[in-house]
């Protein structure tokens, strides 16, 4: 039975429902749909989870899942970025249909059950505390940037031996003060000439945004005002996608609850939310109100979140964009899984396409990188492997800026390059950038 006749749909995640856990019914659930991948393969070539199962089925005794290992069947799980992809772009059988088919939900489900069991590593667990680790390492960031910069030999060995991280990974630095710290002598008063004047929008920063590089932050705000919209630029925690990643959905849920709150009043008083990072605007539109379906103030914010693209363009339709200068130049656009996801289509590359004779191109794939999945070591290669056709691609044009909207994505893809044997160019940084370099501020 092929494809379905209502639109895609995503079941709430039953986090508090105790069946959830039962190992048995969780086993069953993978080899059901592992047998229907089996048959199907069209994600043969989205990511590493794919060939990994296809080729155990090949090599098992009679070419069934049912034959695989239980260690072959968490291969899979363990191969998984949650990228969303295969949902997003390829599957057939996601629900309404019959087949009920959820593939990156079931690896979430796995991971929430061997989280639950104490299984989450210690690495996956340090590095999930964002807003602990953001905070100490501004701090000390000398020492933290000195300790994890890749020529330094000595302590990246310490970290790959410690913490699993592979040398060769790129961990971003830390700024010397976290970008809502240095906030209220950065944002822009409003241009009282701007289109949408009268807006008000409030920036939620990621925790790349805020400890780690402020640039994509610092240019949202002024293409922002510039545009005649009222700006502030909100941290209040971490969104949780670390932690998500991990199966930890209590956690998520909480974080859901507590910023979903500091953003309730600022709704009702007219602001509108723009996560500046899309893992996190996927968090706070789509996966939040699956894992807190019965929250109003969830639901409330969801409504209101926009993908920073996606809000400038929406704001040229509404109000029309102040003028912007003609930028003549090839722009490579990485549209990164996490824009995929949120389903709104390439809003990065319809933003870029009202600058004046720009020429943005879209790669629509995979960098490799996945959160923190990639820079560990036994996924880094792998990383680097799944990243190569869209390094290839980006370069092909031979484009004068390239850029992501996903902040990880993009210093991985320099390693990819790299790593193909291309020269990458000296920053892959998030579209408004160029945007703002386009208005000359
Ligand atoms: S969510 Fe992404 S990484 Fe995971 S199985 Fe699907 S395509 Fe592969
Ligand atoms: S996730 Fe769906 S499209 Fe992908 S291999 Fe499985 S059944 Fe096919
Ligand atoms: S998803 Fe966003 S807020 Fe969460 S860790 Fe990543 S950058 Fe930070």
């Amino acid at each position: 039975m092929e494809g379905s006749l209502g639109a895609p749909t995503r079941h709430t995640i039953p986090w508090q429902d105790e069946a959830w856990y039962d190992e048995t019914a969780l086993e069953a659930e993978l080899r059901r749909v592992y047998d229907i991948c089996h048959g199907c393969r069209r994600c043969f070539n989205l990511c590493d989870s794919f060939p990994i199962l296809f080729d155990a089925v090949d090599e098992s005794p009679n070419e069934e899942v049912a034959d695989l290992s239980q260690g072959q069947l968490k291969a899979v799980v363990d191969a998984c970025t949650l990228c969303d992809m295969c949902f997003m772009t390829k599957c057939p059988y996601v629900p309404p249909h019959a087949f009920d088919l959820d593939f990156p939900h079931l690896m979430l489900r796995h991971r929430a059950v061997e989280h639950r069991k104490g299984k989450t590593s210690l690495a996956d667990s340090q590095l999930a505390e964002m807003t602990r680790n953001g905070k100490l390492g501004t701090t000390f960031s000398g020492l933290a940037n000195w300790a994890t910069k890749e020529s330094n030999g000595f302590t990246r060995g310490l970290m790959e031996d410690v913490l699993g991280i592979d040398a060769r990974a790129h961990v971003p630095p830390f700024m010397d003060v976290p970008l809502t710290n240095q906030a209220p002598a950065l944002i822009p008063a409003p241009n009282p000439d701007g289109p949408a004047f009268g807006r008000k929008v409030a920036i939620y920063a990621g925790c790349h945004d805020n400890f780690n590089d402020g640039t994509p932050g610092e240019a949202a705000m002024k293409v922002f005002a510039h545009n005649g919209l009222q700006v502030r630029i909100e941290y209040p925690d971490c969104c949780g996608m670390p932690k998500f990643e991990n199966g930890d959905l209590g956690h998520v849920a909480s974080a859901a609850q507590r910023i979903s709150a500091h953003f309730a009043p600022l709704i009702a008083d007219g602001w509108d939310v723009v996560p500046l990072t899309t893992s996190c605007a996927l968090m706070l539109k789509f996966e939040w109100p699956l894992i807190e379906p019965d929250s109003e103030r969830v639901a409330l914010l969801s409504k209101h979140t926009f993908d920073v693209s996606e809000y400038v363009v929406r704001l040229a339709k509404e109000y029309g964009l102040a003028p912007i200068e003609a930028m003549p130049k090839a722009i490579a656009v990485h549209f990164a899984c996490h824009a995929r996801a949120q389903n709104m289509g390439p809003k990065a590359m319809e933003m870029l396409k009202l600058i004046p004779e720009a020429r943005p191109a879209l790669t629509e794939r995979c960098s490799g990188h996945g959160g923190k999945w990639g820079i560990f070591k036994e996924n880094f290669d792998r990383a680097i492997k799944v990243g190569k056709t869209t390094g290839r691609n980006l370069l092909k044009t031979e484009p004068d800026i390239v850029v992501s909207e996903c902040p990880l994505a993009g210093p991985h893809l320099r390693q990819v390059m790299e790593a193909n044997g291309n020269e990458p160019p000296a920053r892959i940084g998030h579209p408004i950038e160029v945007m703002a370099q386009a208005y000359g501020l």
